[in-house]
């Protein structure tokens, strides 16, 4: 495969940026190959500056849930655009949008539009330490909320990718605010509240856990933090930066039944554009400046053309009564090529699947959690990883990120993926 351009570009860009890049894991570090650097994209399709093509299964991270350059959507942008790209006041677009998020996600009471998804964790974290007088909160290992300070602690994804379990340059004091749970393991939740519960503020969790590969909640598991959180006045928020709109329109507290306090929205919601939201109980989302002592703003908050393409975007999902039941058939396709290929070459190796969200971790399994994700073979992943790239399948290139289905995947690009998991697998261990 010639990969001449990217290599020349990703040389230039190593002295203009830090690794290169503007996000870690897009440096491809962990699999010590070069990134691939894009020229553009369309439907399940990514095409690098080489001319190569590549079934995406990043989707940019999360927010392609159509596939990429949606012809409404980019209608949508264009539109906005046209009408000027940002005014600093508010527009009608912000309304609908707010509307919409309260239609369709179940704790949504009010909402306030961010421009990613870690200003929109740390600013719901804020609004729950403002809401309750209290100091401290509770994550889990593994999970990621976002880069702001408090919230990298053993925060997984991109720092267990780089082998950073907590970033350097957190003040111990900021850590020191935030204590760590053990996703799935319902004791080491309750041995927090016992000896803290008072003094707790939020306890923040991924629904589904998605920054570790994807790792689902055990049946109960959300049930019992929404229980505990009530008992002690401790504001629960899901961050459904990944899983909002995607496991269904009201996001992972609709698929599982479970309503927090607050949630936490990005990537899909902004339709591919810098935008993201938190939303949540009215009595906690009025605390918020101007209506209330939390301070929380931003200049490009509400974009007009951001707020469009998030716009564009939920009404599609909205109008399309098929969207998820069709995302769910073709991640069983995939599931079941990963479980043949598993099976046939005798790989220790297991598959996890919510909905459109996957990952194969390469241990026996079961993977439920952060323990187990650390048996996963990283050597094997690589050798893994590299088979698929040379096939032109476009995966995270890294162990702890999710395989995101969109609906752009047609049956051909899903028979094609088949064929490059069957032969990554027969070339494993
Ligand atoms: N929360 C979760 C669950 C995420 O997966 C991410 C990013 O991947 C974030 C928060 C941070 O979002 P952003 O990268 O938009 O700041």
């Amino acid at each position: 495969m010639n990969t001449e351009k990217s290599t020349e570009m990703f040389s230039v860009a190593g002295n203009l940026m830090p690794g290169g890049v503007n996000s870690p894991v897009r440096a491809y570090r962990a699999v010590g190959m070069t990134p691939r650097f894009i020229d553009r994209a369309k439907g399940c399709e990514i095409y690098d500056v080489d001319g190569n093509a590549y079934i995406d299964y990043v989707g940019s991270w999360g927010p392609m849930i159509f596939g990429h350059a949606v012809p409404e959507v980019v209608e949508a942008i264009c539109g906005a655009a046209r009408r000027g790209t940002s005014f600093g006041a508010p527009t009608e677009g912000e309304n609908l949008l707010a509307q919409m998020i309260i239609d369709m996600v179940p704790c949504a009471e009010m909402v306030r539009l961010v421009n990613s998804g870690t200003e929109a964790v740390m600013s719901a974290v804020r609004a729950a330490r403002g809401f309750t007088g209290r100091d401290l909160i509770v994550k889990f290992e593994g999970c990621y909320h976002g880069h702001s300070d408090g919230l990298l602690v053993k925060a997984g994804s991109g720092l267990l990718t780089e082998n950073v379990p907590t970033s350097a340059g957190v003040p111990k004091a900021f850590a020191a605010a935030t204590l760590t749970a053990d996703y799935n393991d319902r004791e080491s939740v309750e041995k927090i509240f016992k000896e803290y519960g008072p003094n707790i503020a939020a306890l923040i969790v991924e629904p589904v856990a998605a920054n570790m590969g994807v790792v689902a909640p055990k049946p109960g598991f959300l049930q019992f933090l929404r229980k505990i959180t009530a008992e002690y006045g401790t504001v629960l928020i899901f961050d459904e930066v990944i899983t909002g709109f995607r496991l269904a329109p009201g996001g992972a507290q609709e698929y599982y039944g479970v309503t927090p306090d607050m949630a936490t929205l990005g990537k899909i919601v902004g339709g591919g554009m810098p935008m993201a939201a938190y939303c949540g109980r009215g009595d906690i989302m009025s605390t918020v400046s101007p209506s209330g002592p939390v301070y929380q703003a931003g200049t490009l908050s509400g974009n007009p053309v951001a707020v469009a393409a998030g716009l564009a975007t939920l009404k599609k999902i909205r109008e399309d009564v098929g969207l998820y039941d069709r995302l769910e058939e073709k991640g069983r396709v995939l599931e079941k090529a990963f479980t043949d290929a598993i099976d046939r070459y005798k790989i220790p190796a297991c598959i996890n699947r919510v909905g459109s969200l996957m990952s194969v971790f390469f241990t026996e399994g079961p993977v439920e959690t952060y323990g187990d994700v650390e048996k996963s073979d990283l050597t094997m992943f690589k050798k893994y990883f590299a088979s698929m790239l040379e096939d032109d399948i476009y995966i995270a290139p890294s162990q702890f990120e999710a395989m995101f289905l969109s609906d752009a995947h047609s049956q051909e690009a899903l028979n094609r993926t088949v064929r490059a998991i069957d032969r990554a697998f027969s070339t494993l261990p």
